[in-house]
């Protein structure tokens, strides 16, 4: 594959753009080379500027769960856009979509829409800070819970420790605030509870992480979780971003059956354009602003095209539950198809696989940030860009869990599977 037009543009865009993308990852910095410009995009496939055509395991890291350019969410923002596109007064459609929300995700009474998932995750953390009085948060290593300060905090030599930040910018005075523990360990998170007696506001935790690869809690992990929120009175944050209306129609609350205090969305509530949103039971919702002292706001809050692409898609998942067993089983396929090529190698691997996110990683038994790190990184390139060479698009990262999109069929996955029989035999 040629990639003569993209590699001009990376080039014209470096110009003007720091390291030439609006989001890191995009840059493929992770794994080499230089990024593909996309021209557009149908259903399972991306097209690139060179005229390449590709099989898609992104799906926008998420948001395209039906596939690209899915023509009812096309239709109805084309639709809205005809009437205006921003008011910065009430709309009936953000009333519709929010009432849709609440009816399909377990344990919440009422929904505030945003632009982002990180803007959910931030506005979360100070509505539980408002809401208990305390200022401390745990969050996990490895997680990701968008950029705003509290959460680019990683581990120093030890993980369960005060976190000090990983980004310049971010302030000490703000990262003592943020503790951190080991997905799957609930003995770190005891350990600081018991070392910040009262002071810890929530728990803020990807209930199935995507941001170390695909990570799953193991039993009784996250069931223990909720049990010292309860005894402690901290609040139990689930940042449903990637698994929110992906896992299940009611997220991994439901797949998993844990109830959280409050739940984070982004991506596919949003059907594509940018929306976060996030959501509790009344008694927290209403600490809010207007009705209550915690401020939260956004001049392109629930905007009415964002917001009909988001009703479009919630209503699409809604009236065919359907969807999230085709795409499991598509998953499982894939996952099968690729055991069998790793097996037959000479590889150390593991797939982890929960609904439609899987992850391949070149080391034995992941289920936290330590043991994701162990991957063996010049593999992970090596098979990123021979999948690319063979027309399929994974995550240019080994951190990064893969999205199924229910566009895809069988015959893709079929061509996914030879690629990868392929590729595995060759590193
Ligand atoms: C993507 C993601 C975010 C951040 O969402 P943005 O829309 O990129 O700001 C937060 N949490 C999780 C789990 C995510 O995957």
């Amino acid at each position: 594959m040629e990639y003569k037009r993209s590699s001009a543009l990376f080039a014209e865009a470096k110009k003007y753009i720091p390291g030439g993308v609006n989001s890191p990852v995009r840059a493929f910095n992770a794994v080499g080379g230089e990024p593909i410009f996309v021209k557009q995009a149908k259903g399972a496939y991306l097209y690139d500027e060179d005229g390449n055509k590709l099989i898609d395991y992104i799906a926008s890291w998420g948001p395209m769960i039906l596939g690209h350019a899915f023509q009812p969410v096309v239709n109805a923002v084309i639709e809205k856009t005809q009437l205006g596109t921003s008011f910065g007064m009430p709309t009936q459609i953000e009333t519709e979509i929010a009432k849709l929300a609440v009816s399909m995700v377990p344990n919440v009474d009422k929904i505030r829409f945003v632009n982002s998932g990180t803007e959910a995750c931030m506005s979360a953390v100070r509505l539980a800070r408002g809401f208990t009085g305390k200022d401390k948060i745990i969050k996990f290593a490895g997680c990701y819970h968008g950029h705003s300060d509290s959460f680019l905090i990683q581990a120093g030599s030890g993980a369960v420790t005060f976190g000090s930040p990983n980004s310049p910018g971010v302030t000490q005075g703000t990262a003592k605030d943020t503790l951190l523990a080991r997905y799957n360990d609930l003995e770190s998170v005891k350990a600081l509870i018991e070392a910040n007696k009262n002071e810890i506001s929530a728990i803020i935790i990807e209930p199935v992480a995507g941001n170390m690869g695909c990570i799953i809690p193991k039993k009784g992990f996250l069931e223990g979780l909720r049990k010292l929120c309860d005894d402690h009175k901290i609040l139990l944050i689930f940042d449903e971003v990637m698994t929110g209306f992906r896992l299940a129609q009611g997220g991994a609350q439901e797949l998993l059956n844990i109830k959280a205090d409050i739940v984070t969305f982004g991506k596919v509530i949003g059907g594509g354009l940018p929306v976060g949103a996030f959501a509790a039971r009344n008694e927290i919702m209403d600490y809010l602003a207007p009705l209550g002292p915690v401020y939260q706001a956004g001049t392109l809050s629930g905007n009415p095209l964002a917001m009909a692409a988001g009703l479009t898609m919630l209503k699409t998942l809604f009236e065919h539950e359907d969807i999230f067993k085709s795409l499991a089983d598509k998953t499982a396929y894939l996952h099968q198809g690729l055991e069998k090529a790793l097996e037959e190698s000479e590889l150390t691997y593991t797939i982890n696989r929960l609904g439609s996110m899987i992850s391949v990683h070149f080391t034995e038994e992941v289920y936290d940030f330590e043991t994701a790190a162990k991957g063996n990184n010049s593999y992970f390139k090596k098979f990123f860009h021979g999948m690319l060479n063979e027309g399929i698009y994974l995550p240019p990262s080994a951190f990064e869990s893969w999205f199924l999109n229910n566009a895809l069929t069988y015959e893709d996955l079929d061509k996914t599977i030879d690629a990868a029989t392929k590729v595995i035999k060759s590193l």
